[in-house]
């Protein structure tokens, strides 16, 4: 029986590692906003016989998956696993799925697994898009062709980045603005604007005798290709020929966070192209000052050149985001439409982009105008999870019939480990899932103290870091109460 489970357990995770990489690569060759926009809230429904399931929350995105990804999919998951020959695409809850607990999982192997298998070398065109782009150099990644300036919505929040940015792409290498280092949260603009500064400067140099070498790569990959580089004993080339640009950009710098010897090799690399005169951009999602994990050094002399921010979105950017993406698109969309977008997706670009672009594939695809009711029944899936608020009474709920205890025992004094641990999980989603603060979550739990909480809190993070099923659990029920 033991053995039976044991052996049901590895599959399960063998098929989640498959779909993990099978959503890699879907990713990869799709791009980062169109796997967003269609193929994220895709979940492993199960395996049966020599079908795989595979579930989507709407029926619009089941039709539009099946249509546009579905041959490809299955040709991705037969070369995954042989004893696949069909897929089922269909209309279903994401929750208990398979790979859900360990979707964290598939995400983040899923951006890395087109570099760990096998180590390429640095060269171009494995890169996804690589058709779409021009890379200059040797060792750049491709650069999306609509991240230029002209592209980029200036407002209130980014405008003093983006005048970083400009300055750069004229005047590279000006002292004050070496390196230039651009930070802000998910989906702002960051990876945008160092594109652009790429792409104006390759212009600009286009016709003169000496073009300027531009290589710009994501911080992982920088780490992946200095790890390939020491296995295929050519430590030497990888340095010579990053030392060799004349502008260096690096996106996503808190990848190297804990990575030491990465971190010590960029150390080295970047002294030797600032003492040359070279420029360097850089971009994090935390201020240098606020890395904490990078070493001092690196730290400071990050700090050094030009620190610009970019700030949440403001209603107006937002609106006029969607205005030049809208015209970009050369498909008319009502300004109630435009408001009622701006007004939901508050997060981030990437976000409101994709809603955007959902609704105007739905109009091209059924030949309609884009209306509020439209958006509303198109992006439905997507304002729900904005919309969602969860409340403690509902957590408490979820949690107590899920272990099996009374609603009351939440706020109960009984300290018994079987009401005790699953009171503690309630609070630790309480905290997760609401922004109640933690005296407030405190008193709803029968009176209890703030730092009762606060213990609650770290003892489930603890735990769910050593029990695997304990995760899970606590996951699911995350999951249970988003959806
Ligand atoms: P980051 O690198 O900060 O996570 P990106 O640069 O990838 O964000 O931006 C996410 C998406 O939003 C991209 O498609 C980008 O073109 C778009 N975007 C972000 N800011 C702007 C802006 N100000 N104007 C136009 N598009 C933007
Ligand atoms: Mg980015």
């Amino acid at each position: 029986m033991q053995f039976v489970v044991e052996q049901e357990r590895v599959a399960t995770t063998q098929l989640a590692a498959q779909w993990a990489r099978i959503r890699g690569r879907l990713q990869n060759e799709v791009g980062d906003v169109e796997y967003r926009t269609w193929l994220r809230q895709m979940t492993l429904a199960g395996l049966t016989g020599d079908e795989v399931a595979i579930n989507l929350p709407t029926r619009f995105l089941r039709d539009w998956v099946k249509a546009r990804y579905g041959d490809r999919i299955a040709t991705l998951w037969h070369a995954e696993n042989p004893t696949v020959h069909r897929i089922d695409i269909r209309v279903g809850p994401s929750v208990g799925a398979i790979s859900n607990a360990r979707d964290s999982l598939a995400e983040s192997l899923s951006s890395a697994d087109p570099d760990l298998s096998p180590p390429l070398p640095m060269s171009r065109g494995h890169e996804r898009g690589a058709d779409r782009t021009e890379p200059r150099s040797e060792l750049a990644a491709p650069l999306d062709p609509r991240f230029t300036f002209d592209g980029f919505v200036v407002g209130k929040p980014n405008e003093f980045a983006y005048a970083c940015a400009r300055r750069v792409a004229e005047q590279p290498s000006s002292p004050g603005f070496n390196p230039l280092f651009l930070y802000g949260g998910v989906g702002l603009g960051k990876t945008h604007l160092m594109h652009a500064i790429a792409w104006e400067l390759i212009a600009h140099s286009k016709d003169s005798a000496a073009p300027v070498s531009v290589a710009y790569m994501s911080a992982e990959k920088f780490m992946y290709r200095f790890i390939a580089a020491i296995r295929n004993q050519s430590t030497m080339e990888f340095k010579e020929n990053l030392r060799g640009v004349d502008v260096l950009m690096i996106d996503d710098l808190q990848f190297l966070i804990g990575k030491e010897n990465t971190q010590e090799e960029f150390f080295h690399t970047f002294n030797a192209l600032i003492d040359a005169g070279r420029q360097i951009v850089v971009s994090a999602d935390k201020s240098p000052s606020d890395l904490s994990g990078l070493e001092d050094r690196l730290r400071t002399r990050l700090g050094c050149g030009m620190v610009a921010d970019l700030h949440a979105t403001t209603f107006e950017l937002r609106i006029s985001i969607l205005h030049a993406k809208a015209q970009r698109a050369g498909v008319p969309v009502p300004d109630k439409v435009m408001e009622f977008l701006a007004h939901k997706i508050t997060t981030n670009v990437r976000e409101l982009e994709g809603a955007l672009n959902r609704l105007i594939a739905h109009a091209n695809l059924f030949g309609r105008n884009v209306t509020l009711e439209a958006a509303q029944e198109v992006l439905h899936d997507i304002l729900k999870a904005h919309d969602k608020r969860v409340t403690i009474e509902e957590i408490q709920k979820k949690v107590a019939e899920h272990y099996n205890i009374r609603l009351t025992d939440m706020s109960s004094a009984r300290r018994a480990r079987n009401v005790a641990r699953p009171r503690q999980v309630a609070m630790y989603l309480a905290k997760q899932l609401t922004q109640r603060s933690l005296p407030e979550i405190g008193r709803r739990f029968g009176n209890r103290d703030h730092t009762t909480v606060m213990h609650a809190v770290s003892r489930v993070g603890q735990l769910m870091e050593v029990d695997a099923s304990f995760a899970e659990d606590v996951e699911l029920l995350r999951r249970m109460l988003e959806s």
